[in-house]
């Protein structure tokens, strides 16, 4: 049995500071993660025993006030672009609390107008809570599949011949496919395109791109947002369904058996975009998926 507990002891509250600066609040975050995902391990494993989670909380980051009095501001610490995947719950997977992360949802966590102002209104209304930005895309992502397919079968386009929203978001992925198709060729040759695992390495290719190109697109329309000059501090990670780490498949340390929970800075420019897709290409997550039926 598995148990997890929201706890609060009005006697003796455990009043969580909030980060102090970007650095601290990727530390939580990660560390939320790493908590989230190695929790389930031993229960999974072994799938016997009792386990119970206490997650402590405050009812006021509710609204729930214990006087009548004004509800508490809202104080994220982090804004998170995520997918809207419902197997990628954002707070579960940081292990945080409400009213500490300002969390948007959109299929393939692309960056449309609404999603961009949602983001802009946190950075510059909530500026003195907010110290981080988070793009978490995730593997098994139904958006990146179905911009994939249509790369590799054109003619699929026309199923979205009658949803211009749903063609914004093919056509917003799309463009990362080819060059996640560029490196896989570039590096495994052009006989790549009938290796076995070829359409589940450009997806899970894909996957990583997009959320870097997320990302760096992000700290580009932000960039005078804050009054610091190397402007807001964004990061990416993909969260894995199965290890339930988000990291960098394949180019993460690993511990153990499995990835090591980690959030990266996206590519500087071309150059480094190129890198990145030539590493993430040449990793031996991708030499295995390629040589999977
Ligand atoms: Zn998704």
């Amino acid at each position: 049995m598995f148990e997890i507990v929201y706890r609060y002891d009005p006697e003796h509250p455990q009043a969580v500071s909030p980060p102090r600066d970007a650095a601290e609040a990727r530390r939580r975050l990660e560390d939320g993660n790493r908590d989230f995902a190695h929790v389930f391990d031993g229960v999974m494993q072994s799938r016997k025993g009792a386990l119970r989670r206490i997650v402590p909380f405050d009812p006021r980051d509710l609204g729930v006030s214990n006087g009548g009095g004004e509800p508490l501001k809202q104080q994220p610490f982090a804004v998170v672009l995520g997918c809207s995947d419902a197997r990628v719950p954002t707070e579960l997977v940081f292990n945080q609390w409400c009213n500490e992360l300002f969390v948007v949802r959109v299929a393939g966590n692309v960056l449309g107008s609404e999603v961009l102002g949602s983001i802009d209104y946190a950075v510059t209304q909530l500026g003195n809570s907010v110290k981080l930005l988070v793009v978490l895309a995730h593997s098994g992502c139904g958006a990146v599949t179905a911009a994939v397919d249509v790369f590799l079968k054109p003619a699929g386009y026309l199923e979205f011949a009658g949803s211009h929203p749903l063609r914004t978001i093919i056509d917003r992925i799309v463009v990362v496919t080819r060059g996640a198709d560029r490196a896989l060729n570039r590096v495994h040759g052009g006989g790549v395109t009938a290796r076995p695992g070829y359409r589940r390495a450009l997806i899970e290719t894909t996957v990583a791109l997009n959320g870097a190109l997320t990302a760096f697109t992000l700290k580009r329309e932000l960039r005078h947002r804050q009054n610091s000059p190397e402007g807001i501090a964004v990061f990416y990670g993909v969260y894995d369904l199965g290890s339930r780490c988000v990291h960098l498949p394949g180019i993460g340390e690993r511990c153990g058996g499995g990835p090591v929970t980690r959030l990266s800075e996206p590519p500087a420019g071309v150059e480094a975009f190129d890198a990145l897709a030539r590493t993430l290409a040449a990793s031996e997550r991708i030499a295995h998926v390629l040589a999977e039926p």
